[in-house]
């Protein structure tokens, strides 16, 4: 039997890229490999409609096994890789199983980065990035249960929301001055704020956990200041990290995730990588990021196949996210890091308004508020390096196609 095209990691990635391999034509033997027992879903509605219970697990899945089976992939759940053998190309199992392959890809994914602090091991504390961390969480949103969230990026707030909309009490715990302050302007943080507040979360900013504490499990969080918060769940959202240590051992260059070029090569010529777990170059910003979102994992996934088949193919994107939390959908394209100007378009009282970054009179990133046209206008007007003439942009009555 010849050794077949090895994916690992069963997550968005993972599931475009053996997609593309068959619709490419590729008819040879390919395995797809990850340590979760349910067949590549998406993780999104993790924090949004399968917690509040919404959608079911089956609604989840990115393809049924159905798919799988008519396409000739070769699915292996509960499998979990833990040596790669470049030299040998074979990759070991967590059961001793050896795997060959003719070319290998990594859809590794990231991990929830863990709390530090003291209590930090406790039961009670809870993660979430798959739908084991998600069951454990949802059972516990019941009706007057205090919830802490410790961490206001994305998943903490939008967890908080799904808990406040089952009926509990939410606090979120946020280190910094304001909550997603890394990734969105102080006008967005603040509109979030307000919008958080509105349907009664208590919001504490420049909160330092110092503690949980906690007999058999956590039961409140104490932070600098005497701050002290009672809880019967505490959920941490505080970032991810690229799982990498796989290809680290096995000699792949890794920084901040693994190494790979526009190709998703990795530095091992068989060897290519998708999705969260890399640090990848971006064109359009002439820099290297590691980003998550679904829509890097599925063109990076794309292009690796493609690469894989020997069809020479570049990624070049504009990354974008979307976040929901309340009734609020925030979206975001490009890259604001090295703005020299931002802009705010229409009044946040109106609940729906953008900001705008410009860099050397470009056009590089907006943060779209309940303002789907703008965020649909960017995407295409930061591919083109569009220059906005200031007044037009300043101006939410001219539509931002036409800001140039
Ligand atoms: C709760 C939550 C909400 C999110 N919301 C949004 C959103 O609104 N918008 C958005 O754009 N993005 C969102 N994201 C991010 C998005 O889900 C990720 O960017 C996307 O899942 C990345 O896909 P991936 O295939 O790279 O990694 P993953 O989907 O994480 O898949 C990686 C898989 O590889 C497996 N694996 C890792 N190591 C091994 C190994 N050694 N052997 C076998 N298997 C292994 C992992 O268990 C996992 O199943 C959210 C993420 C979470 C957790």
């Amino acid at each position: 039997m010849s050794s077949p095209i090895l994916v690992i990691g069963g997550g968005h990635a993972g599931a475009q890229a053996v997609d593309t391999l068959r619709r490419e034509g590729y008819n040879d033997r390919i395995v797809l490999m990850g340590d979760e027992s349910y067949v590549p879903y998406q993780r999104p509605p993790l924090s949004k409609q399968f917690l509040s219970a919404e959608w079911d697990v089956a609604r989840l899945s990115l393809r049924h096994q159905s798919y799988y089976d008519e396409h000739k992939v070769e699915l292996r759940l509960n499998s979990r890789a833990v040596r790669i053998n470049a030299a040998g190309r074979v990759v070991t199992l967590s059961n001793g199983e050896e795997l060959h392959y003719s070319r290998l890809l990594l859809c590794l994914g990231a991990s929830s980065r863990q709390l530090a602090c003291p209590g930090a091991k406790l039961s009670g504390i809870h993660y979430l990035r798959n739908i084991a961390d998600a069951r454990g969480i949802k059972d516990r949103l019941r009706h007057g249960a205090r919830v802490v969230v410790i961490g206001g990026g994305y998943i903490g707030l939008e967890t908080a929301a799904t808990a406040r909309k089952a009926g509990c009490t939410v606090t979120v715990l946020e280190m910094a001055d304001r909550i997603m302050n890394r990734v969105v302007a102080s006008d967005v943080s603040a509109y979030f704020e307000r919008e958080h507040r509105l349907h009664g979360v208590d919001l504490v900013c420049n909160a330092h956990v110092l503690r949980v504490e906690g007999g058999d499990r956590a039961e409140r969080v104490i932070c600098a200041a005497g701050g002290i918060y009672e809880a019967d769940i505490i959920i941490v959202g505080i970032g991810a990290t690229a799982n990498m240590q796989l290809a680290m051992d096995a000699g792949l260059e890794c920084e901040n995730g693994i190494v790979v070029d526009e190709y998703c090569r990795t530095s091992d010529p068989a060897i290519y990588a998708a999705g969260d777990c890399t640090y990848h170059p971006s064109i359009r910003f002439e820099t290297r990021v590691r980003l998550e979102s679904v829509d890097n994992a599925f063109e990076q996934a794309k292009t690796a196949a493609l690469n894989i088949l020997g069809k020479p193919t570049v990624h070049d994107r504009v990354p974008w996210f979307w976040s929901d939390q309340f009734d609020n959908k925030l979206l975001i394209v490009g890259l604001s890091q090295g703005h020299d100007r931002q802009v705010v378009r229409g009044d946040p009282g109106t609940r729906s308004f953008s900001v705008c970054y410009l860099k050397r009179g470009e056009l590089i990133a907006v943060e779209a508020v309940n303002h789907s046209k703008d965020f649909v206008a960017a995407r295409r007007l930061i591919i083109e390096r569009a220059r906005p003439i200031l007044t037009r942009l300043h101006d939410p009555g001219t539509p931002l196609k036409a800001i140039t």
